[in-house]
């Protein structure tokens, strides 16, 4: 062997997939000892069905080591154009990420590596700064009520519309009305969504002019839809409009800039009843089209048919004051076939970077940022003027439309050679948006643009009124305690670490949830998407100034279309729940354009999640639902029932793989065939994913189409409840109906149904840590991953199978990458239910699996990969513990009402109380075994009550007067 040689084994030798997959050698050799297999090969033999066995397809990279992969990062960035500023406006503006903000949120696996709040005791610190974006959602709008988030400004619109349809119909005093009424100054992207929204559900879209009153009262809509600033940055007062729609018997939706609510009067004073729109600005940086938090306010009259996660105040079991979510025992948006909304990984992560960048700022902070952009404008505005041109809109916030006329390409050119991209709005407009990292200088490079003199001559016209006083916000905001309190950085770094502290996320134990696969999200793979290279690129920068983010999506494109086996990809959903409905309207367009438009039944058995159906629901089909035998599997002759009795409207069958139940179905193939013959098409749910990649894929399964959660298995962080990327994947003859965009050509085909999403490539921001993920892992290291995902799940079931009943096994007598375990009979025998094991696990300092579904009494646990055996045992330790207190409590030795599982979890305060009564130690209570006490995670609050929570519903911080009333 050459010393050349010797250096690359030394250079391979350190791979990433040994670092990203929890056990070695010797601790997977042990856990297949354990589980009498003499090898991986044989335990994939044994789990996985040879019928359906694959290997990845061509294209996929050799592995690589995070340095070479960070460098070949750090190239595509480099061939992305940060140093452009972008001036595009289109609800996308420049904004500085605080940098305590950045480093301590955005950068901190504590925060975004946490689960969604389901488990709200050891969720307390987001959940606090999600009610702190509720609160500053309402104040800025002036609305009664607030959501935790939506996937960006143009669904929130279309979720805006279903809930008005909804509203609308269940009012009796006027005429059904389909028709949506869209002001025609609304951004472009986001009357696309709803276009593509709104046609399934057989809506009519019409535009009535912005500011005609009448055309809203002619269109007799059931909702009207008006954007505030208006896309070209006309201000006008909304009240007529509004008042017209209600007039109509019409819900008024505005589509509202948030930062412009802090000096302008709010649509909730104008009488709006929805209000949506991207919190992009308060922070988060463009990321070439996200991922950013969208919001949803409205009328308390109308908080049930509101879509998304609300968080709301409630009580803990000592009576003290305890977040949780609120409503969600009802999921009352994703209400299968009733579904108005499918919507669920929102973004969290992206919320929370708003709330806080509110808090750091505090209403002076707000108005005065709000101020700043408003000056630039009017400054830029008057250069115009002295330049010679008209503004379009005598009002306007932070955007001027300047009538160039024939200079208008002109005008546009000199600004990009002075390092500014502005917007065409037609022949002859530019608009220009100023946020608030427009400097001086750059003002004056910009005024030079335009051709008027810089320096000292900007001065304003001595009546400049851009924004008239009836249009002035004359209403306080933001008075609680919280968006006041912390102005110096210390402050706010602990505030920010205190939080963090309450929660549990992946850098403190395992998230073992069922379905939700919370692996390793490696640190190599989050360094770039900060970069500016990445993180400060405007979704509709001109193409060649985004080379890299194109290559980058060219190329996850032709690897995620490997791994799944299909011919193309779209990036653009942005959850998995937004990748079933663009899914299926690819199905549905396929049929239409095989004059087939009537099909529009959908299959989907009993055990799916519960978005299948609602996003089935959304595009137009209806739902039969198909039942399951004993073992979990579809029953196949139930399906062949329900073929037979739809053959002729059948559209498709959603299918999820390996079931829900956590096994790989020996019929899927006898399955999707039946389907096939009679005329329908297999959408697979890829939620699952981490069981087949490298094993089997969903082409080889018969399926026409998947969505993936990069999200999931491919290594975004889940955030504490979003951002997501739910890209699909689909067999060459679905290719032409995958969803395009409006602005951006390249963003799909031109057959296509329409975005599902405001920006062509979805949230573009976080592809780098897939990329990152598939470069360093290789199709080597990616099939590794499966195969220890399911050693993983494996061994947790062998070890724990004594002590709670594996629920479901495939024909091999394995699960494939997650377990579902009994806890339904500890009810009889002990008064224990799976809810008090859930709770229990947290003074253990571990997060529940995914509860009682797709089973009501049982717990789902999936370890994957990342997981060592050390981690697993210690879960698994924690379990039998648990079961050795359920034991005590069956042979009597603890009352049913009063043992560790009943009251827990335990604080510290109750520990540290003078008193202490139940019949248990608080040795026992708290620390139950030995390593326990070595990092000891303590729930800052006891059992959430959730009823209390409903019953008294409330959404907002507490305002600055019931804390002045606390103090008294
Ligand atoms: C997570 C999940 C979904 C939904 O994905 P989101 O990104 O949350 O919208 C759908 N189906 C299954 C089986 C899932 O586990």
């Amino acid at each position: 062997m050459n010393a050349l040689e010797d250096f690359r084994d030394l250079c391979a030798a350190g791979s990433f997939a040994s670092r990203h997959i929890g056990p070695d050698e010797g601790e997977i050799a042990a856990m297949l000892a354990e589980l009498g297999l003499p090898s991986l090969e044989a335990l994939i033999e044994r789990a996985v069905p040879r019928a359906i066995r694959a290997e990845l397809g061509e294209g996929l990279p050799e592995p690589a080591d995070e340095a070479g992969v960070l460098a070949d990062l750090a190239a595509l960035a480099a061939q992305n154009r940060p140093d452009i500023k972008s001036l595009i406006g289109l609800g996308y503006h420049g904004t500085h990420t605080p940098p305590v903000i950045l480093r301590n949120v955005l950068e901190n696996p504590g925060w975004y590596t946490a689960y969604t709040p389901y488990q709200a005791e050891i969720a307390q610190g987001r959940l606090e700064a999600l009610l702190n974006f509720q609160t500053m959602v309402t104040e800025l709008t002036a609305m009664d009520i607030a959501n935790a988030s939506l996937l960006d400004e143009a669904t929130a619109a279309a979720e805006a519309m279903a809930l008005a349809l909804a509203a609308h119909r269940g009012q009796k005093r006027v005429a059904p009305s389909t028709v949506l009424a869209v002001a025609s100054d609304l951004h472009p992207q986001t009357r696309a969504v709803l276009a593509t929204r709104a046609r399934p559900l057989g809506i009519t879209v019409v535009e009535v002019t912005a500011g005609d009153v009448a055309a809203i009262e002619r269109a007799a809509p059931f909702a009207v839809v008006l954007q505030y600033p208006g896309t070209t940055g006309a201000i006008r007062d909304l009240a007529p409009e509004i008042a017209a729609a209600h007039r109509a018997g019409a819900l008024a939706v505005v589509a509202a800039d948030l930062l412009s609510l802090a000096l302008l009067k709010p649509p909730g004073e104008m009488g709006a009843d929805v209000v949506v729109g991207s919190a992009q600005r308060f922070g988060v940086p463009f990321g070439y089209g996200g991922p950013h938090a969208a919001f949803f306010a409205t009328r308390d009259a109308h908080k049930r048919l509101m879509p998304g996660r609300l968080v709301g105040v409630s009580q803990d079991a000592a009576g003290r004051p305890a977040l949780r979510l609120a409503l969600q025992t009802r999921e009352q948006h994703i209400r299968r076939e009733k579904a108005t909304s499918n919507i669920c990984t929102a973004q969290v992560l992206l919320a929370v970077i708003a709330a806080m960048y509110a808090v750091w700022h505090g209403p002076e902070g707000l108005a005065r940022i709000a101020r700043r952009c408003n000056l630039a404008a009017r400054l830029l505005g008057e250069a115009a003027r002295r330049a010679g041109f008209a503004l379009r809109h005598p009002h306007f916030f932070d955007t001027i439309a300047i009538e160039a006329g024939p200079k208008a390409d002109a005008l546009v050119a000199e600004a990009l050679a002075r390092g500014f991209n502005l917007r065409r709005i037609d022949a002859t407009g530019v608009a220009i948006a100023l946020d608030e990292t427009v400097t001086e200088a750059e003002l004056a490079r910009l005024a030079e643009a335009i051709g008027a003199a810089a320096g000292r001559s900007m001065k304003l016209a001595a009546a400049d009124d851009s924004i008239p006083p009836a249009l002035l916000r004359s209403s306080p905001f933001l008075r609680q305690h919280v968006f006041n309190a912390y102005r110096s950085e210390h402050e706010m770094l602990r505030y920010l670490k205190r939080l963090e502290d309450k929660d549990v996320a992946l850098n403190r134990s395992m998230i073992p949830l069922g379905s939700c696969t919370m692996k390793l999200n490696a640190t190599a793979e989050m360094i770039p998407i900060t970069w500016p290279g990445f993180a400060n690129i405007h979704p509709f920068a001109p193409a060649d100034q985004a080379v890299g983010y194109r290559t980058l999506i060219k190329r996850l494109e032709t690897w995620l279309a490997a791994i799944t086996g299909f011919a193309a990809v779209s990036l653009q959903p942005n959850a998995g729940s937004a990748g079933e409905y663009a899914g299926l309207l690819a199905i549905r367009a396929w049929h239409e354009s095989r004059g087939e438009g009537h099909r529009d039944i959908c299959l989907i058995p009993t055990s799916a999640h519960g978005t299948n159906p609602a996003s089935a629901v959304m595009a137009g089909m209806r739902v039969v639902p198909v039942g399951c035998d004993r073992d979990g599997n579809v029953d196949v002759a139930d399906l062949r029932a329900k073929v037979d009795a739809h053959r002729d409207r059948l559209a498709c069958l959603m299918i999820t793989y390996p079931s829900t139940h956590g096994v790989f179905e020996e019929a899927v193939r006898e399955i999707c065939a039946i389907v096939h013959a009679a005329g329908g098409q297999v959408y697979m749910d890829g939620a699952n994913m981490n069981a087949q990649v490298g094993l089997t894929s969903p082409a080889a399964v018969g399926a026409d189409v998947c969505h993936l959660n990069l999200h999931k298995t491919f290594c975004i962080p889940h955030g504490g409840g979003g951002p997501g990327v739910g890209p699909i994947a689909v067999a060459s003859h679905l290719a032409p109906f995958l969803p395009n965009h409006p602005l951006v050509a390249e963003a799909g085909p031109a057959t296509g149904p329409g975005p599902v999403a405001a920006a062509p490539w979805g949230s573009a921001g976080i592809l780098p840590i897939s990329y990152a993920y598939i470069a360093l892992m290789g199709r080597r290291g990616l099939k590794r991953a499966s195969e220890i995902a399911i050693l993983n799940a494996n061994y947790v079931a062998h070890r724990l199978r004594d002590a709670y009943p594996v629920l479901y096994v495939g024909a091999g007598g394995l699960v494939a990458h997650e377990c579902i375990i009994d806890c339904r009979h500890f009810q009889a025998s002990a008064g224990v239910t799976v809810e008090d094991i859930a709770k229990r696990l947290q003074d253990y300092g571990f997060h529940a699996p995914t509860m009682s579904w797709p089973v009501a009494g049982t717990l789902m646990i999936e370890p994957t990969e990342s997981e060592s055996k050390a981690e697993l045992d210690r879960f698994c330790e924690a379990m039998l513990a648990i079961r050795a207190e359920i034991a005590a409590i069956e042979k009597g030795q603890w009352p049913r009402d009063d043992n560790p599982l009943k009251n827990a979890p335990h604080t510290a305060d109750e520990i540290a109380a003078e008193t202490w009564t139940h019949p248990y130690s608080r040795r026992q209570a708290v620390m139950p075994l030995p390593w326990v006490a070595a990092a000891k995670y303590w729930p800052p609050v006891k059992r959430v009550d959730n009823v209390f929570g409903d019953r008294n519903l409330h959404c907002t911080c507490d305002s600055v007067e019931v804390y002045a009333r606390a103090a008294e």
